[in-house]
C-alpha cells in the first residue's frame, strides 16, 4: 500500500489534504498488520485512524464503542461520505438487529459499530465468526481497565471474543486518557500483540525543565526558594526520612512548609494536604505518596530533591506544576547516590519478581539526568510522541547560558592563577 493511495482516500472521502499529528503513522502500522495503541487527546482525529484502514482492507472492520449516542452520528457521517457502515446496539429493535446481521453476512458493510455489551450475546458472537473481519478497533479503550475512570466490564470480553475467531484480525485501541497503568492494562487485557504505541498531546509548553547536579542540594534548594519567595510549589523526596529532614530544615529557615508521606497519621496527611491546597502553606515537601488527584492549578515549581525511579513517575509528578498554563519550573536535583537509593528500593520491593523492567526504567531515568540534549524532547520521545522539534528553548539543555557563564568564570580563575 503506497502513501499516495492513503492520501487519495483521505481526500476522496474526507476532503482533507493532510493528516493530523500521529494519524499517518498509526494508519501505516495498521495497514502493515500491526496492532496499535493510540493515546491521543479528544479532537485529535482518532476515528480516521481506524476508518481509513477499514476502507483499504478487504472484509469488515468491527468498531467497539461505549457511546451509543455517538455511534449513530458516526455511522450517519460515514454513510454521507459514501462509506457502507452500520451500528448494532440496544437502540435498535430485534427486527432491525436481525436485518443488520443479515446485511453484514452478505458483505454489505465496511464498518460495523457495536457496543461492548453485544459481545455477551451468542447470536452476535456467531455472526462475528461468520464474517471476514479485517480489523477490530476499540474506541475509548481505557474502559477495559479498572484503573481508568470509566470501567466497562464488557470490555474485558473483547479478547475472549477475538480468540474464538478463526483468523485473528488486527487490533487497534484508542483512548484520550491513559496513565501508564491503564495503558499497560489495555495492552494486557486486550492482548495486543507487540503494539505500535503512539502518544500525542503530552507536550506541556509552559513547563521549563532542568536537571541540576549541585554539590549541596540543600543549599541549592534554599537559594531557589529564597529567589521564589511568593510562589507555591512541591519538593519531592525519595524517602520519608529525607522528607522529614528537608521539611525540618526549611521550617527552621522560616519558610512556609508542610509535609506529606505514608508514615504520617491519616489525619495529619489530610490536614497538611489541605494546608497546601488552600494556601495555608506555600511549600509541600513530600514523597511520591502525595499528589494523586490533587487539583491545585497555581503550582509554580516542582523540585525533585532526588531522582525518581522512572520517567513515568517523574513526568506525572513534575506535570503537577503549571496546570493553569502559566510558566512554571520543573527542576530535578541529581546525585549519584540517588541511583544507589533507587536500586536499593527496587531490591526491597518484595512483590516484584521480575526486576529487569524496573532496572531498565531506572536506567532511562538516569539517562535523562545525564543527557546534554533537549530535555523536553527526551521526555516526549520517551512517551513515543512523534513530530518533535529539534530544540524547545525552554529547558536547561536548550538554554544553557548559565553553564557557559560558569565555565567562563572557571576559565578566568584558571588563567588568573
Ligand atoms: P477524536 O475521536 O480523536 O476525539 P475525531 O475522530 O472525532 O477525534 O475527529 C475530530 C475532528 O477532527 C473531526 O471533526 C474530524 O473530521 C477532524 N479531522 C480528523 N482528521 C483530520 C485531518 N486529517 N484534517 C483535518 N481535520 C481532521
Ligand atoms: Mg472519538
Amino acid at each position: 500500500m503506497d502513501k499516495q493511495k492513503i492520501y487519495s482516500l483521505l481526500k476522496q472521502y474526507y476532503g482533507y489534504e493532510s493528516f493530523k499529528k500521529g494519524q499517518e503513522a498509526i494508519i501505516e502500522h495498521i495497514i502493515k498488520g500491526r496492532d496499535v495503541l493510540g493515546i491521543m487527546p479528544t479532537g485529535a482525529g482518532k476515528s480516521i485512524c481506524y476508518q481509513l484502514p477499514a476502507l483499504i482492507y478487504d472484509g469488515v472492520a468491527i468498531v467497539i464503542s461505549p457511546l451509543i449516542s455517538l455511534m449513530k452520528d458516526q455511522v450517519d457521517t460515514l454513510r454521507e461520505m459514501g462509506i457502507k457502515a452500520a451500528f448494532i446496539n440496544s437502540s435498535l429493535s430485534i427486527t432491525q438487529i436481525r436485518k443488520a446481521i443479515y446485511n453484514a453476512k452478505s458483505g454489505a458493510y465496511k464498518l460495523i459499530y457495536v457496543a461492548p455489551e453485544r459481545l455477551e450475546t451468542e447470536e452476535f458472537i456467531e455472526l462475528l465468526q461468520s464474517l471476514d473481519i479485517s480489523l477490530i478497533a476499540v474506541d475509548e479503550a481505557h474502559c477495559v481497565s479498572q484503573w481508568g475512570h470509566d470501567f466497562r466490564p464488557s470490555y474485558t470480553r473483547i479478547a475472549d471474543m477475538i480468540s474464538t475467531l478463526t483468523k485473528r484480525p488486527v487490533l487497534a485501541a484508542f483512548t484520550a486518557t491513559a496513565t501508564t497503568r491503564v495503558s499497560e492494562d489495555i495492552v494486557n487485557l486486550l492482548k495486543l500483540k507487540d503494539p505500535f504505541l503512539l502518544t500525542t498531546g503530552f507536550n506541556r509548553e509552559n513547563l521549563y525543565f532542568e536537571v541540576n547536579k549541585p554539590d549541596k542540594k540543600l543549599d541549592f534548594l534554599l537559594d531557589y526558594l529564597q529567589k521564589n519567595k511568593e510562589k507555591s510549589g512541591i519538593v519531592y523526596c525519595l524517602t520519608r526520612k529525607t522528607v522529614d529532614a528537608v521539611s525540618d530544615k526549611l521550617t527552621k529557615k522560616g519558610f512556609s512548609v508542610t509535609k506529606y508521606h505514608a508514615g504520617l497519621l491519616e489525619k495529619d496527611r489530610r490536614e497538611n494536604q489541605e494546608d497546601f491546597i488552600y494556601e495555608g502553606k506555600q511549600i509541600m515537601v513530600a514523597t511520591n505518596a502525595f499528589g494523586m488527584g490533587i487539583d491545585k492549578s497555581n503550582i509554580r515549581f516542582v523540585i525533585h530533591y532526588n531522582m525518581p525511579k522512572n520517567m513515568e513517575s517523574y513526568y506525572q509528578e513534575a506535570g503537577r506544576a503549571g496546570r493553569d498554563g502559566e510558566y512554571s519550573e520543573c527542576i530535578l536535583l541529581y546525585s549519584g547516590s540517588d541511583t544507589v537509593t533507587n536500586k536499593f528500593l527496587i531490591e526491597q520491593n518484595s512483590d516484584n519478581i521480575d526486576k529487569t523492567e524496573d532496572y531498565r526504567k531506572l536506567q532511562e531515568m538516569i539517562d535523562y539526568c545525564n543527557t546534554d540534549n533537549c530535555l523536553r524532547n527526551y521526555i516526549l520521545n520517551y512517551f513515543s510522541e512523534t513530530d518533535l522539534k529539534e530544540t524547545c528553548d525552554n529547558c536547561s539543555s536548550c538554554n544553557n547560558d548559565i553553564e557557559h557563564t560558569d565555565i567562563t568564570i572557571e576559565a578566568q580563575k584558571i588563567m588568573s592563577c
